[in-house]
This record gives C-alpha cells, sequence and structure tokens, in this order.
C-alpha cells in the first residue's frame, strides 16, 4: 500500500486517469495519434510512469 506521502505515487495514478480519460473521448488518441490536447497529458503520464518505475526497480536491488 502507497503511503500517504507518496507524491509521486498519487501524481502518477493522477496522471494515469487523465490520461486514460482522455483516450475514451478522443478518437485522435484512441488510433495512437496524440492530438494537441491530449498529447502533453500521454507525456506528463509517460515521464511519472518512468519516474515510477525507475523508483521501484531501486528498491527491488536494495
Ligand atoms: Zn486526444
Amino acid at each position: 500500500m502507497a503511503k500517504p506521502s507518496d507524491d509521486l505515487y498519487r501524481r502518477y495514478m493522477k496522471a494515469f486517469q487523465d490520461s486514460t480519460n482522455h483516450t475514451n473521448d478522443c478518437a485522435a488518441c484512441q488510433a495512437g495519434q496524440d492530438c494537441p490536447e491530449g498529447a502533453p497529458i500521454h507525456q506528463r503520464f509517460a515521464r511519472l510512469q518512468d519516474a515510477y518505475r525507475a523508483r521501484q526497480s531501486k528498491q527491488q536491488r536494495r
């Protein structure tokens, strides 16, 4: 379970939700062609996903 202070995880989940919500309503993004509105949302999610996974793998190596 994520700690309440786990800001990265919360931002990651929020970005995932934003990205998913946008794609559900956007034919261009469903086809894999990021629209001008969706591109920053998906990029933000990708960045946070990278950061979160990098942190996870660091923790597992300990
Ligand atoms: Zn879109």
